[in-house]
């Protein structure tokens, strides 16, 4: 049988386990979708349990080690809003991750897991009270603190339950970093973090320190932001978070034991994207750390990051039917086929908000046919509702076929819908050919069942 290109599954965008069968499907964790499909459905989120559990292990080894090299020690807190349900947060547990959450929702997710406490970040640019009470009474190990009106919130909490909680305070460093690019001198215009440039980290953190029957300040924290692929812009936000934590520490006397440099580690969603892998990113970032605190003249503090894409991303692969397919004369020389599927921004809203990048297959089976331009869209009332805006598919392409996107397991069902009363899909687990149903399929009762009486 001759393949198009569009058959191959490229080993940095799809899971370990993505293979095709002897007779051309796609099979991912031993399972071959179209047995998947045939009994749970389709439009369906697969999760790759092997490949989360691995890229966890690995990435937590490669800071663990790297720091460890450098005489310094680096927990690894996972991300919760790119993913999170009940197994994943075990899964997290069982590899050795700490976990991050930002919601009280969030944080009933880790509770029902039992997460313990200790090994919780509780983030948030407005975190209510009553979650703030919860989080400090299931005992998290650290507040992210991201306002003065939090400070004073939190400090209330600890009093109320006669504990210190451990804090530290996000700071916006001015560093902003997408991709390849990062800069220097963002705009302050954004609603996360205390300045650097207006005093404002150090009154904050003047503030806590105030409060030491209730609060006790860990360091600093930053974000810096997503899809990053290179660390020019880990090493400005470090150099500033440095210089400023001994600052404050030596105007107060203390040492502030503990620094987070975020999340935001790149994965390929498309082929042509290459991210570093963990050693690589891991080490370079031990070497900015310890160049930093070098130069600054303090030790290096315990360090942690965030990753939430790096850990789920590359472990989920959406698996869509076709539905309708339209060429369309685009100009006098050029047709693009349109393929629309079952899903669409519902489930994966990030081509609509980010202009996010895509590829997919062909999944239920190989074809011979010529490749064509091919853009596949989903079936909301937008003309916006793109799943994969560009791609090479077979020109054979039709309804019943089942597509595969990959690089699907982040910030997709995180950030899903139910637009246009389109329940949203199950999320399955897949390993060694078994498959288990973590989040059902949602039914247009469960969402009637929202409504008041009429
Ligand atoms: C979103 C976020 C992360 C995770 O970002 P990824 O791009 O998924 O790695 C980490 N830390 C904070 C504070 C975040 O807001």
């Amino acid at each position: 049988m001759s393949t198009t290109r569009a058959d191959t599954l490229a080993r940095h965008v799809w899971p370990r386990s993505a293979e095709r069968t002897p007779d051309g499907a796609i099979s991912i964790g031993g399972l071959d979708v179209r047995a998947l499909a045939a009994e749970v459905g389709t439009p369906v989120y697969v999760i790759d349990e092997e490949e989360v559990r691995t890229r966890a292990r690995e990435f937590r080894a490669a800071f663990t080690d790297a720091f460890a090299q450098i005489g310094a020690q680096a927990d690894v807190y996972y991300a919760g809003k790119a993913f999170l349900c009940t197994a994943m947060a075990r899964w997290i547990h069982e590899e050795g991750l700490r976990l991050d959450v930002c919601s009280g929702g969030e944080l009933a997710v880790a509770q029902r897991a039992g997460f313990p406490g200790a090994l919780l970040g509780l983030h948030g640019n407005n975190k209510s009270e009553a979650e703030i009470d919860a989080a400090v009474a299931y005992g998290v190990g650290r507040i992210v603190v991201d306002s003065f009106e939090e400070i004073e919130r939190v400090a209330q909490a600890g009093r109320r339950h006669g504990v210190v909680v451990p804090v530290m305070l996000r700071v916006k460093t001015g560093v902003e970093a997408h991709t390849h690019e990062f800069i220097a001198t963002a705009h302050e215009d954004q609603k996360f973090g205390f300045s650097i440039g207006r005093g404002q980290v150090k009154d904050a953190a003047a503030r806590v320190l105030d409060q030491r029957d209730a609060l006790q300040l860990l360091g600093f924290h930053s974000h810096i932001g997503s899809q990053i692929f290179d660390t020019k812009g880990f090493a400005e936000a470090a150099v500033r978070l440095i210089r400023l934590q001994l600052d404050v520490a030596q105007a107060h006397a203390i040492t502030l034991p503990e620094l987070d440099l975020g999340g935001g580690f790149g994965i390929a969603y498309v082929d042509s994207d290459t991210p570093l892998a963990f050693d690589d990113m891991a080490r370079q970032l031990a070497e900015i750390v310890q160049r930093a605190c070098q130069e600054a003249g303090t030790p290096v503090p315990h360090i942690s990051v965030e990753p939430g894409r790096a850990i789920v991303g590359p472990a989920g692969v959406t698996v869509y039917a076709v539905g309708a397919v339209k060429p369309v004369q685009v100009s006098d020389d050029f047709v693009r086929t349109y393929v629309s599927v079952d899903g669409g921004m519902s489930d994966n809203p990030r081509p609509v908000l980010y202009d996010a990048d895509y590829t997919c297959s062909l999944a239920s089976r190989t074809s011979a046919a010529e490749a064509v331009a091919t853009r596949v869209v989903g079936k909301h009332c937008e003309s916006g509702d793109i799943v994969v805006r560009n791609v090479d598919l077979p020109g054979d392409v039709t309804a019943g076929d089942l597509l595969a996107v990959p690089a699907t397991g982040a910030y997709c069902r995180s950030l899903s819908s139910t637009y246009n009363y389109i329940p949203r899909p199950p999320v399955v687990a897949v390993r060694n050919g078994e498959v288990r149903t973590l989040i059902r399929r949602e039914t247009i009762a469960d969402i009637l069942a929202l409504e008041g009486d009429s």
